[in-house]
C-alpha cells in the first residue's frame, strides 16, 4: 500500500503549479519513507497531487513525478519518459557536427534527480539521490531500448559514505576506448567517461563555445582562467584567435589541456598552459602589464585553495575587476557562474560593481543561459543555474 503525504499550505501551493522538488520543511509530518519508496502526495487540502518517490539529495527530499498515481515505476515508464526527452532532441541528433549534448535533464523532462548524457555512441548517467539509483534496471533497460547506446556508464553523486568512491563507472554493454573523442559544432574534444567525477567537457557550455569560436576569437589573444581542459581556449583557436593563454590549478589540466590542442591538430607549443592559482596569475600580468583581447571567467561556485577560499556568491566582482585589469582596451570578457543561488539580474549587479571598481564602461554584448537540450521546467528559472554574459569594454 502506497503512504499519502500530506503538504503544508505554500509547499502545496507549489506543487500545483507545477513545482517538482519536495524539501524536508514541505511535509505536515515527517513521513517514515524508504529510499525510491513511492508516496501519494496530496495538498493541504487533501486533494490528490500526484505521485513522488523519496530521495534524499543535495537541497531536497523526493521529487514529484507524475500527476497520476504511480504504484511502481516499470522499465515501460521510464521508456515513455525518455521516448518524450528523445522528441525534444531532433535537432541535435541530426546534427553530424555535435555528438555529445544532454538527452535527459531531470525535472525539466519531468523526472528529478537524474540525467543522461550523449558521448558519441556512448550514454552517461548521473544519479544524484541513493532513492533514484533503487529505480536503476529499469533505467538502464528503458536506455537501452529508447537509445541503443554501445554502452552505459554512471556517476553516482550522491556518495554520502564513502561506499562508490572508488567505483568503476563501467555498467553494461561493450566498454568504451578512452579518451573518446566527440564533436562539437565540429570541433573535437577528448572525453573520459571512466575517470573521476570529471569528463573533460561541461556539456552545458557549448553556445559558449561556439559564440566565442565564431564571433569573438578571430586575430585575438585570450586568457581563459579556471581552465580545466582547456576547451574555451581550444574553441577559442580553432575560430582563428592568434594565442591562447589556460590558466588552472589542477595539476592535471595541464596533460588534458595539450590532450585537448592536439586532438584537434593544434600546437599546444605555441599556446601557453600555467598550472597555478588564477588570483596569482592576475598579480603577475599585472607586474608585467600584460593583457588580452578577450578574457574568459568560468570559476567553479565554491573553491578552497591552499591561501583562500573563493566563492562566487561573494567574489564574483572582485574576479570582474581583476579580469578588467589585464582586458585590452575595447576587449571583451566572458563571464559565467553555475551558482544556482542567485539569478541572472543579481549575477549583472556583481558585474556592474566589478566594473565600476575597476573604472572601465562596458555593455552586455550577449548573454547565456542553459542550451535546450538541458531542458528546464519554463515556470520556474531557478534550475536555470547557468548565467553567462559577454562584457565589452568601452574604451573610446
Ligand atoms: N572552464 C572549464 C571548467 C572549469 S571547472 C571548462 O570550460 O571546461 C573549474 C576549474 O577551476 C577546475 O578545473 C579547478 O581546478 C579550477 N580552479 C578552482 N580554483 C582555482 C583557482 N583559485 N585558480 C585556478 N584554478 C582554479
Amino acid at each position: 500500500m502506497m503512504k499519502t503525504v500530506q503538504l503544508k499550505r505554500r509547499a502545496s501551493d507549489r506543487a500545483k503549479k507545477g513545482y517538482p522538488l519536495l524539501v524536508a520543511g514541505d511535509f505536515d509530518r515527517a513521513p517514515s519513507l524508504k529510499d525510491g519508496e513511492l508516496f501519494r502526495v496530496v495538498g493541504s487540502d487533501q486533494q490528490m497531487i500526484g505521485t513522488a518517490y523519496y530521495g534524499l539529495q543535495n537541497k531536497g527530499s523526493g521529487w514529484i513525478i507524475s500527476k497520476r498515481e504511480e504504484t511502481a515505476l516499470d522499465v515501460g515508464f521510464f521508456e515513455q519518459l525518455f521516448g518524450r526527452a528523445e522528441a525534444h532532441r531532433g535537432a541535435l541528433r541530426h546534427d553530424e557536427q555535435t555528438t555529445a549534448y544532454r538527452l535527459f535533464n531531470g525535472e525539466g523532462d519531468h523526472f528529478g534527480g537524474i540525467t543522461i548524457d550523449r558521448y558519441d555512441g556512448y550514454v552517461l548517467i548521473q544519479w544524484y539521490s541513493e532513492g533514484v539509483y533503487t529505480f536503476r534496471e529499469q533505467i538502464y533497460d528503458a536506455i537501452d531500448r529508447v537509445w541503443a547506446p554501445l554502452g552505459i556508464y554512471e556517476k553516482v553523486r550522491f556518495d554520502k559514505d564513502g561506499k562508490y568512491i572508488e567505483k568503476d563507472d563501467f555498467v553494461r554493454g561493450t566498454r568504451g576506448e578512452f579518451p573518446m573523442i566527440v564533436l562539437e559544432n565540429g570541433i573535437r574534444y577528448a572525453t573520459n567517461l571512466n575517470d573521476g567525477a570529471m569528463t573533460g567537457i561541461f556539456l552545458d557550455q557549448r553556445n559558449v563555445r561556439q559564440a566565442l569560436c565564431e564571433t569573438y576569437a578571430a586575430g585575438k589573444t585570450v586568457l581563459n582562467t579556471f581552465s580545466y581542459t582547456g576547451a574555451f581556449s581550444v574553441a577559442a583557436k580553432m575560430g582563428g584567435a592568434t594565442k591562447t593563454t589556460s590558466v588552472d590549478l589542477a595539476k592535471r589540466s595541464e596533460p588534458l589541456t595539450i590532450e585537448q590542442f592536439s586532438v584537434n591538430g593544434i600546437d599546444f607549443e605555441q599556446e601557453e598552459i600555467r598550472v597555478m592559482d588564477v588570483f596569482n596569475y592576475f598579480n603577475y600580468a599585472d607586474r608585467h602589464q600584460l593583457t588580452w583581447d578577450v578574457v574568459v571567467l568560468d570559476p567553479p561556485s565554491f573553491a578552497r585553495s591552499k591561501k583562500r577560499t573563493f566563492s562566487t556568491s561573494k567574489d564574483y566582482p572582485m574576479l570582474i575587476e581583476r579580469a578588467a585589469k589585464v582586458t585590452a582596451p575595447n576587449g571583451l570578457i566572458i563571464a559565467s557562474t553555475n551558482n544556482a543561488s542567485f539569478g541572472m539580474n543579481q549575477f549583472k549587479e556583481m558585474i556592474e560593481d566589478g566594473m565600476k571598481q575597476a573604472r572601465r564602461r562596458y555593455e552586455i554584448v550577449e548573454q547565456h543561459t542553459l542550451p535546450d537540450d538541458f531542458r528546464v521546467l519554463p515556470k520556474f528559472k531557478e534550475f536555470d543555474y547557468l548565467k553567462v554574459c559577454f562584457i565589452r569594454c568601452m574604451d573610446n
